[in-house]
């Protein structure tokens, strides 16, 4: 038992009962605990509490505690922002990447994975908010990245992400949600994205229920399992 198990028996509980009101079965949801900030020392823990899927942003960071920890057993996911100039490290290491937001960077991504390796999962990010500045392809975007990415070799195309802007103060938190739902559907009937197209990943600490009401099947908990990341360090 350490403070994780606490959490993450909250965080399942959180899922349960959201999945319950949805109708959905609890397993249809996939915990991607965000371990950013956090050091592998705390990821031990995490595993210890049964985690197995981690999520990172900084690809040193995600690197090095690749490096420190049990690879066989785990999956490692990159969900922050890709430079071009960091494709290599991700393609060599990680087991999905879910912020591809331009064809440039799924051909590296592509290119670079080792052929030792299975194809690298990837999701198309999807500024489904319409913020300035944010990362994602713009939602008219999608079904043409997911078609070009569905046909490069090296990758397995999984689904879409999101991370939606909060809604205002009495707007409707599905919202966002629902919108990306209804693009991952339209994008799933289309022949040249094909089998496989399965993953919808969406929804964070704040905003799981959300999420799991629109469909998400993968949601990226960060602050719920482990706590607060502005106190702790690296
Ligand atoms: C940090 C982060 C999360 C986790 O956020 P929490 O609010 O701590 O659960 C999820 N997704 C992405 C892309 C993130 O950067």
């Amino acid at each position: 038992m350490n403070f994780i198990t606490d959490n993450l028996l909250a965080v399942r509980e959180r899922i349960g009962k959201a999945c319950a009101t949805s109708h959905r079965a609890p397993e249809s949801v996939q915990l991607l605990a965000v371990s950013k900030k956090f050091n592998a020392a705390t990821v031990q823990l995490a595993i210890a509490a049964g985690l197995t899927d981690f999520g990172e942003n900084y690809l040193q960071e995600g690197l090095d505690k690749i490096a420190a920890l049990p690879r066989e057993k785990l999956s490692w996911h990159f969900i922050g922002p890709v430079q071009s100039n960091k494709t290599r490290g991700l393609a060599e290491q990680f087991d999905w990447v879910h912020s591809v937001d331009r064809l440039k960077i799924a051909q590296r991504l592509s290119e670079q994975r080792p052929a030792s390796l299975p194809p690298l999962n990837v999701c198309v990010q999807v500024n489904i908010s319409g913020e300035a500045s944010k990362s994602g392809c713009a939602p008219v975007e999608a079904l043409a990245l997911c078609q070009a990415v569905a046909a490069l070799p090296r990758l397995k195309l999984r689904g879409l992400m999101a991370i939606p802007a909060p809604v205002a103060d009495g707007a409707d938190p599905r919202a966002p949600f629902r919108a990306l739902r209804e693009l991952f559907e339209q994008t799933r009937a289309s022949s040249e994205v094909g089998a496989g197209f399965d993953t919808l990943s969406a929804g964070m600490s704040d905003d799981l229920e959300a999420a799991i009401a629109e469909g998400a099947t993968m949601v990226r908990i960060g602050t719920a399992i482990f706590g607060s990341r502005s106190s702790k360090g690296l």
